[in-house]
């Protein structure tokens, strides 16, 4: 089979269908090979996936290809993680609705229409990118097969007292009206105010105390002062009652050593809840709770007059009165780090409700110890888990109050007041829609929760969802923990964090053997991406031009867990060298019929192989694994690439994706640039010798191995590529094995001498193409001078750099050359000796052109008597010089590489 003149990206389409069809990539459940099983991310069905999921799945790509090829059993499942407040807005955005106009049941109908739409629509792009996941192996969190799942971990944790309901403190986005998660909390710089303002002492109007504060609007639900029992200041003020200025409740003065002393005037009024701190505060000093804000965001009615406003214009507001009151005594301008929800950006508030809670305390140490047992890569993500499980001060709130969500599988007893969990067995069940249960108290009637759970819930048990957990006991047992889970270091303290948990929680174990953490694509500008900035370049723009495997290649020249900038040029640079290695294989392809293929494969095996020389069979010994190769070039490639497989496979064991740059350099300057340059003239020999029918096998087996070999190198970053022309090339399982190191054929001498040639061929090389010569152009004579040092190298290169170079007599001597300038051309100025000399002038000519070193040299200084009278230097019109060597003009290039080492052509 011969291959296209022209590599063509769209037959990556057809490779795609192909491996779709004969589904390659299949989970066996096979005893005898080990599993490798991957803990795929399940994005958020939005419809599209962006250049970020584009650079995760292909760094998870890489590992799977890697791993199967190395034996292993591999399960890369795709996973969807469906619910969500994006979602309901955009039902609400395409439909014109708001989810209250309608249906609880109705609009969750309309959810999960527009997800499963959008999952196809990524589930194309997935494949688009060549990513090998096993589709008989997907799972869809809103299915009901996994909501059973999901809810099942509710109730075991619920049973074992690590779910719980409670009124506690939550962070609240006001705009999403829904609790989130402390992890969901995203810090935000703002500019605000701090403004003094007195509150006076209850035994004395007269006097007052001075407190900075950048949220007055709070100020009816304050209930304690505090300053630092260290601070000389305040000593006195300590025990003592002040009262809220409008609000004129009293409250008093606490020592706390948490308070900072330089921030503000160092005293603190606590309310509930301006912050995380005040919780801490109210707990810790057993105060009251007053809930100022309402779950929209607005003051609650202990606000007085500003009940009702939003917090903004409450806070306006309040600072008038204050100052009109003469409370307020000045404001300072402050930068603010204000918490928002992760979604929406709002400011979050902190108010107390009904929630349910994951006991987070109850299982931090356990957590801790299964981090550390994790292989984290790179090893420094475990430190901000680390910190994060340190830093960790409050449970996991985990109900939302919104539609589109797993179901909280509970109801409530009006009449005594009893919380009922579903039954295992019942599950998935949705309690807004039935209710098989009767409260112990005999009421039937009974109440259902309405409240949602956080889809974290639903993502943090897929390592266990994929290992059929609660389905399949018996793999489960077998499978759980898996061996990898990749994901981006952006959620590393929910999605990480969360799965740990739960895996504590509910199995003991920890979920993962490793855990690879990516990092985040920026635009070509060094800013994240995004509409506003106009950076963003989606993975179809870039593929529709140059192939997913271009931008695959783009995506492993990357560090993982560093934040990536994509550039244009390293997706040019990558599809640039595709051509180039298929040009290079269409060439070697061309010097390795189909008959010389068979001949190679089978030579692996057999000892002997037969090559007809003269019109017989001979019989000689197997070249194969370079045993018999014994063409300094030959062995100068096979060393490499050897070397190459060494390393390359080193580095994926270490996700080091970016060493697809090595392979890109062996192919594009080893072998386009010099190999093949160099093996050209035996390839092309058709003398029916034994010799040159060996040279010519050898050569052809060389490149053949090399080629086949950097395909399969290249299948895990390229695998269209090494697919379409793995099979011209005829390469046995592909995708299922790797390359084995020849040790044997590692050396360094052998390197050495390779490098001689090229070296000496490409600094002759580049003399013929300055001269304007074809490379291919004969040079009748050529002496190598060369110190000892690379004398014994070149000896054994002869051969290659004689007929790469075309070089009829080449001579490689140990020494140096002598060299001598000679004026080798004289040309007189015949427009000035015609008028001067007339008839004598053809004598004056030959005179000149003939003149001897001496003469010469005097004509052109001070100028010389002659028979036909005085030449001077504007008797002649040039005199040429040239390098002599033993009396024949010759030219010299100095070899790169190489010392002191100087070719003499002629
Ligand atoms: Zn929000
Ligand atoms: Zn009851």
């Amino acid at each position: 089979m011969e291959m296209n003149k022209e590599y063509d990206i769209n037959i990556e389409k057809e490779i795609q269908k192909k491996w779709l069809e004969q589904k390659i990539y299949k989970f066996d459940d096979d005893e005898k090979r080990p599993p490798y099983i991957i803990d795929t991310p399940p994005p958020y069905p939005t419809g599209r996936m962006h250049l970020g999921h584009a650079l995760n799945w292909t760094y998870m790509d890489i590992i799977a290809r890697f791993k199967r090829m190395n034996n292993y059993d591999v399960l890369f499942p795709q996973g969807w993680d469906c619910h969500g407040l994006p979602t309901e807005v955009k039902v609400e955005e395409i439909h014109g609705i708001t989810k209250t106009d309608i249906d609880r049941h109705e609009f969750r109908k309309l959810c999960i229409e527009l997800t499963d739409e959008n999952i196809e629509k990524m589930r194309e792009q997935i494949n688009s990118l060549g990513i090998s996941i096993d589709w008989d192996r997907e799972y869809i969190t809103m299915s009901p097969e996994y909501v059973k799942k999901s809810q099942t971990a509710f109730v075991k944790m619920h049973k074992d007292n690590l779910v719980y309901r409670g009124k506690h403190p939550v962070n609240w986005c006001p705009r999403c009206q829904t609790a989130i998660a402390f992890a969901e909390v995203e810090y935000k710089d703002r500019k605000s105010y701090l403004n003094h303002i007195k509150f006076t002492y209850a035994e004395d109007e007269n006097k007052y105390l001075e407190i900075a504060t950048s949220r007055p609007e709070l100020l009816a639900a304050c209930v304690g002062i505090v300053v630092n029992p260290e601070d000389k200041r305040y000593e006195d003020v300590v025990g003592k009652t002040v009262k809220v200025p409008l609000f004129n409740h009293e409250v008093k003065v606490y020592p706390d050593k948490d308070v900072e002393m330089d921030f503000g005037t160092g005293v603190v009024m606590v309310c509930t809840f301006g912050d995380k701190t005040d919780v801490v505060w109210v707990n810790r000093h057993n105060l009251e709770v007053k809930e100022a804000i309402t779950e929209k965001g607005e003051l609650s009615e202990i606000c007085g007059k500003y009940a009702g406003m939003t917090t903004e214009d409450a806070k306006k507001q309040i600072i008038n009165d204050l100052k009109e009151e003469g409370y307020l005594i000045k404001q300072d301008p402050l930068e603010q780090n204000v918490g928002v929800c992760w979604r929406c950006k709002t400011p979050i508030e902190i108010i107390v409700g009904d929630q349910w809670f994951v006991n987070v305390k109850e299982l931090l140490d356990m957590v801790e110890k299964a981090t550390n047992e994790i292989k984290w890569t790179p090893e420094h993500m475990k430190t901000r888990l680390l910190q994060w499980i340190k830093d960790m001060g409050w449970d996991w709130c985990i109900s939302r109050q919104r539609l589109f969500a797993t179901p909280i599988p509970v109801w409530y007893c009006k009449d005594c007041g009893e919380v009922i969990v579903a039954k295992e067995e019942d599950l998935p069940i949705d309690p807004t829609k039935e209710c098989p249960y009767t409260c112990k108290c005999g009421n039937k009637n009974l109440t259902p929760e309405t409240d949602v759970l956080d889809t974290w819930m639903d993502s943090s048990i897929t390592p266990m969802a994929i290992t059929e957990w609660e389905t399949n006991n018996e793999f489960f047992n077998k499978r759980y923990p898996v061996q990898l889970r990749p994901q981006g270091h952006d959620i590393i303290r929910t999605w990480a964090f969360y799965t740990i948990i739960k895996s504590i929680a509910l199995t003991d174990k920890k979920p993962w053997d490793e855990i690879v953490i990516n990092g985040m694509v920026f635009g070509e500008d060094g800013h994240k991406m995004s509409k506003s900035r106009g950076n963003v370049v989606e993975p179809f723009e870039i593929t529709k031009d140059y192939g997913a495997d271009a931008l695959r290649l783009w995506a492993s020249n990357s560090t993982i867990g560093n934040d990536v900038p994509f550039a244009w040029k390293e997706v040019d640079y990558g599809y640039r060298f595709l051509r180039k290695f298929w040009n290079a294989s269409r060439f070697a392809k061309m010097n390795l019929d189909d008959e010389t293929i068979e001949t190679i494969k089978n030579s692996i095996n057999d000892s002997k192989i037969k090559l007809i020389v003269g019109g017989n069979d001979v019989e000689i010994s197997n070249p194969c694994n370079c045993v018999n190769v014994d063409n300094p070039v030959d062995l100068w490639i096979l060393s490499k690439l050897n070397r190459l497989i060494e390393n390359v496979s080193n580095d994926l064991e270490n996700y080091k994706f970016n060493t697809v740059g090595d392979i890109e350099k062996f192919v594009w300057h080893d072998l386009c640039d010099n190999y093949i340059e160099m093996v050209k003239y035996r390839l092309y020999n058709k003398e029916d010798s034994e010799k040159a029918k060996i040279s010519k096998f050898n050569a052809q087996y060389t490149l053949y191995t090399v080629i086949t070999t950097v395909l399969k190198l290249m299948a895990p970053f390229t695998p269209h590529f090494s697919d379409i022309v793995g099979e011209i090339y005829k390469i046995d399982d592909l995708h299922g094995s790797w390359c084995k190191v020849d040790k044997n054929s590692i050396s360094q001498e052998n390197e050495n001498d390779g490098e001689i040639a090229k070296n000496t061929i490409v600094s002759i090389r580049r003399y013929k193409s300055n001269k304007g010569m074809p490379l291919n152009a004969p040079l009748e004579r050529v002496e190598i001078y060369t110190n000892n040092h690379d004398y014994e190298g070149l000896l054994k290169v002869v051969e290659d750099i004689k007929g790469t170079l075309n070089i009829n007599e080449l001579k490689i001597i140990n020494g140096k050359p002598e060299l001598e300038h000679k004026i080798s051309e004289i040309i007189p100025n015949k427009s000035k000796i015609g008028p001067e000399f007339k008839k004598d002038s053809k004598k004056v000519m030959d005179f000149v052109k003939n003149a001897d070193n001496e003469t010469i040299e005097k004509i052109l200084k001070d100028g010389f008597e002659s028979e036909f009278g005085l030449l001077t230097k504007e008797h002649v019109k040039d005199v040429k010089r040239a390098l002599f060597s033993g009396g024949e003009i010759v030219e010299t290039v100095n070899i790169d590489g190489l010392i002191d080492s100087i070719a003499i052509i002629q």
